[in-house]
């Protein structure tokens, strides 16, 4: 744990709302009625302890969870916290990804959402005092919802496109992935890779048929891909298309049944790319130190190969390829100090 905690490390798949800490949301929600009631987080927080919710019941905690922080105070102050608890983890860059909400009735409107969630951003750098903090590099994704139509879709990619100057590399297909069909959104995700903007699609369920179009679309990154088919892991490892792993939030939500049974194992001997994510820290109440701990227990990865995969992540970002370089040599220099 010791060595993971001092390793610099990359975040390539983090919710952004995934990423509340328990203190702030007991904080937003004191006071909040729903149907008349105070809200119950009593699911929410314990969701880390508990390995028995389903898909929908994970998700439907998200809904709860969105009622509490869909404003733009919160959404500003959860950026800049979520940004400070990476950089402490000893983060050094970060791929924040959030669905911009269109909610009138909150006075929400994707734009404002996203300029709060930027507002965060900057309030973190302005507050930033400690110098190990002001290393830290961030860049957004956005969030296509599965749940949601492709004009929600559409409407998102041109939001991302717009935001490209300030901070935002791509979009993201996310949500319950037992609702809705990416063939349905994939004009979306046409339009992302013709307005120059990188795409993840999280694969996350036992869909064999979705998935082979998926990688037949080759997406820049790919998540999870944790159900696979004898056929599909030969033509993932073929398609050296890199994936985001993220070994607690698979097994919180019964994806596998333990972290020995995860793939990660055979992708990583296969010297597939993969890059260690924590999908959401706060809520499942882990950091990248202790998944990459898990790896490391779990699967019997050594140090040097934990420093490796370290830099090479640099290479999974949605960065252009100068400032990867960039990464991977700023990665490398503070390797070499971390024995
Ligand atoms: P937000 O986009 O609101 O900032 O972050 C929470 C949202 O991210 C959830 O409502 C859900 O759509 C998505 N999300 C969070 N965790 C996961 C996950 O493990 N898998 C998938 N597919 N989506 C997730």
């Amino acid at each position: 744990l010791a060595f993971c905690r001092r390793l610099p490390k990359v975040e390539l798949s983090a919710h952004l709302n995934g990423c509340v800490r328990d203190s702030t949301l007991k904080e937003l929600a004191s006071g909040v009625l729903l149907d008349g009631k105070p809200v119950c987080l009593d699911g929410l927080v314990q969701l880390a302890e508990e390995t028995s919710p389903s898909f929908g019941e994970c998700f439907q905690m998200f809904d709860l969870l969105h009622t509490i922080t869909t404003k733009h105070d919160a959404i500003t102050r959860i950026t800049r916290e979520a940004l400070a608890d990476f950089a402490e983890d000893g983060a050094v860059y970060v791929e924040l990804r959030t669905t911009p909400k269109c909610r009138p009735d909150l006075g929400v409107s994707r734009e404002s959402y996203m300029a709060a969630v930027l507002e965060g951003v900057r309030q973190y750098y302005e507050n930033s005092y400690r110098p190990r903090e002001a290393d830290l590099d961030c860049r957004l994704l956005l969030s296509i919802d599965r749940e949601k139509d492709v004009d929600d879709a559409m409407a998102t990619m041109e939001l991302a496109a717009q935001l490209k100057d300030k901070g935002v590399v791509g979009v993201a297909l996310t949500g319950n992935p037992t609702v809705g069909e990416w063939s349905e959104l994939r004009p979306a995700m046409d339009a992302a890779r013709e307005r120059g903007l990188k795409v993840s699609l999280e694969a996350e369920g036992f869909n064999p048929g979705e998935l082979a179009e998926m990688l037949a679309w080759r997406p820049d990154r790919l998540g999870h891909c944790c159900c696979l088919t004898p056929e599909l892991r030969q033509q993932l490892l073929q398609s050296r298309i890199p994936v985001e792993i993220c070994l607690t939030s698979n097994v919180v939500t019964r994806v596998v049944t333990s972290y020995a049974d995860h793939p990660f194992g055979d992708l990583f001997r296969q010297g597939h790319p993969v890059a260690i994510c924590t999908d959401d820290s706060g809520i499942l109440n882990t950091s990248l130190t202790q998944e990459l701990a898990i790896v490391a227990q779990t699967f019997g990865v050594s140090h040097r190969e934990l420093r490796a995969m370290t830099v090479a992540a640099a290479d999974y970002t949605f960065l252009p390829d100068k400032e990867k370089r960039a990464l991977r040599k700023r990665l490398q220099a503070s390797l070499g100090v971390v024995v």
